[in-house]
């Protein structure tokens, strides 16, 4: 009898069974459909040697130094920090827009304090900021919006920027300064032998087995367990009953090129042209030293595997029928991105599951006092052993 059946091998899943066989000594079963654990952020050395994210490129960023420093235990790191160009006009130019962008797209010469001025006066008053749209043309005017982000996010979405919620794009934030960096996070860096290898290590307790290639749907009447963490999609766990919770996915065209170097950064965004909405070349990630060069297109695709949770209310309000059978549901807990729809970063999942953890071993050591004091009123042997348990489950 497994303690618990994990459903899914990515950060969510992982995180658990790490931490419930490690801290709990608890027998854990974790199981994906895929052939390899990590989830969207396995990757693989290619054909030709070269390291690649086979699911887009994962760059670690956080400012919590509790997920950075709980991955710390399995990984060493490689500093690196993110920069991304845009491909706008016939120019690659920084994104997020700073004050190199401004510069270079117009040929002005402004200063950190003229572009505030500058942003002032493109900008468009907006009595209510709603949508992506309202964020954008609200901070920086409607040229730049057309040439930045409304054409990418169509491609992205599948939808205008005007009828997407103002999270979407609220994500991308506008500088007056040069910083070219992607990301402004206090951790920035890769795992050093890449993601598989730590999630290797994550995973590589004897209390631990792993089930690969295997559907929950196939084994979860076979195999005996106590609880469930699910971390699939919520929509499928509950048979579809409210309907399909819709995702956007995308198609990964990867290509290695006989030359070390093809781009002058790490992504190259391309708003306006191609079908493809950005090009990654894997060595700036990775550090890697080779004579050839690995890249990735996206695709942006209606259908396929489960990538983004489209953040519109009428898909929220599905979601929310789904959370309380979710919560209704007694000993399956629901962690990760598809199982509660919400975009989140690895860290982001990181941090839920380790909340998750907490709530689960709080619960346990309860039931643990619990079960010790009615021992303890049947006969007062057990009194050594039940301190002992008590300290070993109370202490998380
Ligand atoms: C293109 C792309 C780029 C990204 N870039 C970044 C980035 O740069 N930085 C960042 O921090 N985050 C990034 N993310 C987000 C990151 O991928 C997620 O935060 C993370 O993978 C979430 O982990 P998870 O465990 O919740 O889900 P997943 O990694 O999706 O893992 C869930 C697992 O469950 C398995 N599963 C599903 N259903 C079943 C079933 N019925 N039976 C068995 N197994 C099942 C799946 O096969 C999957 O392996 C990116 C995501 C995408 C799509």
């Amino acid at each position: 009898m497994f303690d618990y059946l994990i459903v899914g091998a990515g950060f969510a899943g992982s995180v658990l069974a790490e931490r419930l066989a490690s801290q709990l000594n608890k027998k854990v079963l974790i199981i994906d459909k895929r052939n390899h654990t990590g989830g969207n952020a396995y990757d693989h050395y290619n054909e030709e040697g070269i390291l690649v994210h086979k699911y887009g490129p994962h760059i670690f960023h956080t400012n919590s130094k509790e997920a950075f420093e709980y991955l710390s235990q399995f990984t060493a790191w490689r500093p690196y920090e993110h920069r991304v160009l845009a491909s706008v006009d016939g120019q690659l130019v920084p994104i997020p827009i700073n004050l190199d962008t401004i510069n270079k797209l117009y040929g002005l010469s402004l200063t950190t304090f003229d572009v505030e001025g500058f942003f002032s006066s493109v900008a468009e008053n907006v009595a209510s900021v709603r949508t992506s749209e309202d964020v954008v043309v609200s901070r920086v005017g409607r040229e730049l919006y057309e040439k930045f982000f409304r054409n990418y996010t169509r491609k992205q979405w599948g939808v205008d920027p005007s009828e997407l919620d103002k999270s979407v794009t609220s994500r991308v934030p506008v500088r007056t300064n040069r910083d070219d960096r992607y990301f402004t996070d206090t951790y920035q860096a890769m795992p050093l032998h890449g993601y598989t290898a730590m999630f290797e290590k994550l995973l590589a307790h004897p209390n631990i087995k792993i089930m690969l290639n295997t559907a929950y749907q196939d084994i979860v009447d076979m195999i005996p367990f106590r609880e469930m963490i699910y971390t699939g999609p919520v929509d499928e766990y509950f048979g579809y009953r409210y309907g399909k919770l819709p995702y956007r996915s995308l198609e990964f065209k990867h290509e290695t090129l006989d030359k070390p170097v093809h781009l002058p950064a790490a992504v190259v965004n391309y708003p306006n042209e191609h079908a493809y909405t950005r090009i990654t070349e894997f060595k700036y990630l990775t550090g890697q030293q080779h004579l050839k060069t690995s890249i990735v297109y996206e695709y942006p695709q209606a259908e396929g595997d489960p990538y983004y949770p489209v953040p519109r209310p009428e898909n929220a309000a599905i979601y929310n029928r789904y959370k309380k059978l979710a919560d209704a549901t007694p000993a399956v807990h629901f962690v990760g991105r598809l199982a509660t729809y919400k975009y989140y970063n690895m860290d982001q999942v990181v941090a839920q599951a380790l909340t998750l953890f907490r709530k689960l071993s709080a619960a346990k050591s309860v039931q643990a006092t619990e079960s010790t004091v009615q021992e303890l009123n049947g006969s007062g042997k057990v009194w050594n052993d039940a301190i002992t348990d008590i300290s070993n489950n109370g202490v998380h």
